[in-house]
Order: C-alpha cells, then sequence, then structure tokens
C-alpha cells in the first residue's frame, strides 16, 4: 500500500515570520491518519521552518534546486545546500518553471538525478496545458515529460520517486479536473513507469494529482486508485485549508 502524501506548495508566498508561525499552528492540528505531510516553503524560510518543525511528522521540502554541485550560479541554491538544513522533499519541473524559466524535461532529469546523488526524493512535476489538452495530446505530453524526468534512472530509484500531475489549465484556476481525469492520467503515468522501470517501481511509485485541490475535492480525488495524495498550492497558505486536505483524505 503507498502512503499518501500531502505536500504544501507556497510559491512565492509567506514571508520568515508568517512561515514560522503556521507551522506553529498547524502542529497544533490533529493530522494523525497515516497520511505524510509535507510544506515547501521559499528559500529563505527553509531553515527558521526546519527548526520549527521539530518534534512534529511534518516533513520539509524546497521548491527547486540546481543540478550542479557548486559553482558559478549566481542566485541558485546547490542540492547539498538542501539537504543540509534537513529538507527531505523538492519539487523539480513544476509547471511554473517551466513556463517563466525556460526549465526543459532535460534539466528536470539532471535536477532529479542531482537530488537523488544526495538524498532528496524529488516531487516531479508533469501535466498538459489547456490547448494540449483539447487537441488530445494529454497523453503525449505527460509521458513525454514523464520519460524525460526520469531517463537513466534505475528501478529502484523510480520506485522511491513522488510524481505530480498538474494539468495546468488546473492550476490556481479553481478547475479542479474531475475524479476521473485525474485517475485517468495517473494511471497513464504509472503505466508508463511500468513499461520502462518494471511492475515493482510502478506500483510504489507515489503519483499525486496537483490543480486547485482544496478540502471539498479531496476526498473524492484521493479515493481514486492511482492518486497517492495531492500537490496543494493556494489552498495550503491557510492552516484551516490545508488541515482540512489532510483530514479529508
Ligand atoms: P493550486 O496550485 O493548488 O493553487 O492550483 C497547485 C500547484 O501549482 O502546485
Amino acid at each position: 500500500m503507498r502512503k499518501l502524501i500531502i505536500a504544501g506548495n507556497w510559491k512565492m508566498h509567506k514571508t520568515v515570520a508568517e512561515a514560522v508561525s503556521f507551522v506553529q499552528e498547524l502542529k497544533q492540528k490533529d493530522l494523525g491518519n497515516g497520511v505524510e505531510v509535507v510544506v515547501c516553503p521559499t528559500f529563505t524560510a527553509l531553515a527558521p521552518v526546519a527548526e520549527a518543525l521539530k518534534g512534529s511528522n511534518i516533513a520539509l521540502g524546497a521548491q527547486n534546486m540546481h543540478w550542479e554541485a557548486q559553482g558559478a550560479f549566481t542566485g541558485e541554491i546547490a542540492p547539498a545546500m538542501l539537504q543540509e538544513l534537513g529538507v527531505k522533499y523538492v519539487i523539480l519541473g513544476h509547471s511554473e518553471r517551466r513556463q517563466y524559466f525556460g526549465e526543459t524535461d532535460q534539466n528536470v532529469n539532471q535536477k532529479v538525478k542531482a537530488a537523488l546523488e544526495v538524498g532528496l526524493v524529488p516531487i516531479v512535476c508533469v501535466g498538459e496545458t489547456l490547448e494540449q489538452r483539447e487537441a488530445g495530446s494529454t497523453e503525449q505530453i505527460v509521458t513525454q515529460q514523464t520519460t524525460g524526468a526520469l531517463a537513466g534512472l534505475r528501478p529502484e530509484q523510480v520506485a522511491g520517486l513522488v510524481i505530480a500531475y498538474e494539468p495546468i489549465w488546473a492550476i490556481g484556476t479553481g478547475q479542479t479536473a474531475s475524479d476521473e481525469d485525474a485517475q485517468q492520467v495517473n494511471q497513464i503515468i504509472r503505466q508508463v513507469i511500468d513499461g520502462q522501470f518494471g511492475g515493482a517501481a510502478a506500483e510504489a511509485v507515489r503519483i499525486q494529482y496537483g490543480g486547485s485541490v482544496k478540502p471539498g475535492n479531496a476526498r473524492g480525488l484521493m479515493a481514486q486508485p492511482d492518486i497517492d495524495g495531492g500537490l496543494v498550492g493556494g489552498a495550503s497558505l491557510k492552516v484551516e485549508d490545508f488541515a482540512g486536505i489532510i483530514k479529508n483524505c
């Protein structure tokens, strides 16, 4: 059985003070229903949030990183710098990174390998635009992104990953994919992994859904056989909403 994983992607929100007060409040909530909970603050808030999370079961994630171990890359953060802070997960290839910062499948693949090298668990994001969905190319797009991101990995590495299917038209729009549509694409992703890395990796890999997940739609989504959690943006910014999603899993 795969353990559900709910990760809050705070994007470029919350100062250090806001981030710390959020986790202090979240820690007071009863989240004990066997769901793995992750918060992903901005880089500047990682260390103070790591400190504030001590003694809780809530894990820490980052939103991006560079693939090189170090070097002349002004403004970038290396994998080991995250690992040193107690970061466990790192979101890679989010559609906003692909869209606004030109990240390619090849970059994502480099980052996935670099993350694994230092023991970080990648949350690899894939998903189609509205145009691509309407053109009937969803399957082709997610297959290409998944294949590209995971190229050259060993099956046991793939088994430990998290993949987030995030249709771009559902992100921040309030237009959640239906339970059936989300399940269908998550199943396709699992089949792609089965074909390339074998049944054991496909069975073990956790595949989240992301895109306007809220307390009110979490239950239906998380009940789908191939949906193993959620990557939550907007609704992860308020403790009530985020805790509500976790409770409704
Ligand atoms: P959303 O964002 O929940 O606000 O749609 C999800 C994401 O971008 O990870």
